[in-house]
């Protein structure tokens, strides 16, 4: 009797200790994320270097003080600070999750043999990349391949090709990305340099339909809006292998998204993608909407959006703020 009631004291001890130590050392990781976030908001919000896009006269007017850092676990767990719930241009970044629909539409060796897997070495619209190159092929990050790709997404009509590409977008998130109609009006009457690529392109027979149209669809792509939880979200679905985290759907089978991580360790950074590699070892896509997303596989997306951007194209405090995390974290992928 005596040693039934000393077993049960025991036991209850070590429920309470445990759930104890398991409650505090949650709150410990919690606190310290939240901590670093501050401590990095803090930091780089006096970093000024870099200027908006403004080749594209909608993100010219964005506020340059903007700044948000989120971050989104695999299992669904939210960390933040800043501006980030304010919906902010996609741009390019929508290129590795549109490269994956297409993967899903068409299969491997369909778009690979098409569209190319090599970093171009370019900016992310040159026309000599595509001429130096006796295939002409380019990868699906810049955008003479992202224009390719977006031809090849399946549909009855134009219409339901633009529709799926909104709906994965939103089914990655959390339904809620929308086209920003100002940025998109706003690109369609400056994007020639675009047009001209996709006529380059049907010129070598590289395009699948009419080549104007795939501009047009590829230039909503770019203009879905999105605040940096909800592309966190998006990112964090890529890092829990296609499945998001919060609606527990599969979105994208696990091989498409490990060929998307791929092409965004090849060229997620334009031609700063090496550099970008070797310091912080982890894929990633930026946009000249000031966007940028990092993924660590299996456990976290991260993502910063501040719009002004270095020469390249990608955001000046999302690649220090990112950088910086992956050292005090140990997360490059080849440490
Ligand atoms: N819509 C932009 C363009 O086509 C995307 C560029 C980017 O974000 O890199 O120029």
């Amino acid at each position: 009797m005596l040693n039934n009631r000393i077993i049960t004291f025991i036991l209850v001890i070590s429920i309470v200790c445990c759930s104890f130590v398991v409650f505090a050392s949650e709150r410990n990781t919690i606190t310290t994320a939240d901590q670093i976030l501050k401590e990095l908001y803090q930091k780089y919000i006096t970093l000024k270097t870099g200027k908006n896009a403004d080749y594209i006269p909608e993100l010219a007017k964005v506020n340059p003080n903007y700044f948000g850092i989120a971050i989104v676990t695999v299992d669904g767990k939210i960390y933040s600070i800043g501006d980030v719930n304010v919906p902010f241009a996609i741009e390019s970044i929508s290129k590795p999750f549109v490269y994956a629909l297409a993967l899903q539409d068409n299969g491997e060796q369909f778009i690979t043999d098409k569209i190319g897997l090599n970093a171009t070495g370019h900016r992310f619209n040159s026309v000599p990349a595509i001429e130096e190159k006796p295939d002409h092929l380019q990868n699906p990050l810049v955008n003479a391949g992202a224009i390719q790709i977006t031809s090849t997404i399946k549909g009855k009509t134009s219409a339901d090709k633009w529709q799926r590409v909104l709906n994965l977008m939103q089914q990655l998130s959390d339904g809620k990305p929308f086209l920003g109609d100002a940025v998109y009006q706003s690109e369609m009457t400056t994007n020639q340099h675009n047009r001209a690529i996709a006529e380059l392109l049907e010129s070598y027979k590289m395009m699948h339909g009419n080549p104007l149209d795939a501009v047009d669809r590829y230039t909503k792509a770019c203009s879905v809006m999105v605040t940096a939880k909800q592309l966190a979200l998006m990112g964090a679905t890529f890092a829990n292998g296609g499945i998001n985290p919060l609606t527990h759907q599969s979105i994208i089978s696990r091989g498409y998204v490990r060929d998307a991580l791929s092409i965004m360790v090849v060229n997620g950074l334009y031609e700063n993608s090496g550099a970008w590699w070797w310091k912080v070892g982890l894929p990633a896509k930026s946009g000249v909407g000031g966007g940028i997303v990092a993924i660590i596989p299996a456990k976290m997306a991260i993502v910063v959006f501040s719009p002004p951007l270095d020469e390249a194209g990608n955001s000046v405090r999302g690649q220090a703020v990112i950088e910086e995390i992956s050292h005090q974290w140990k997360l490059h992928l080849l440490s």
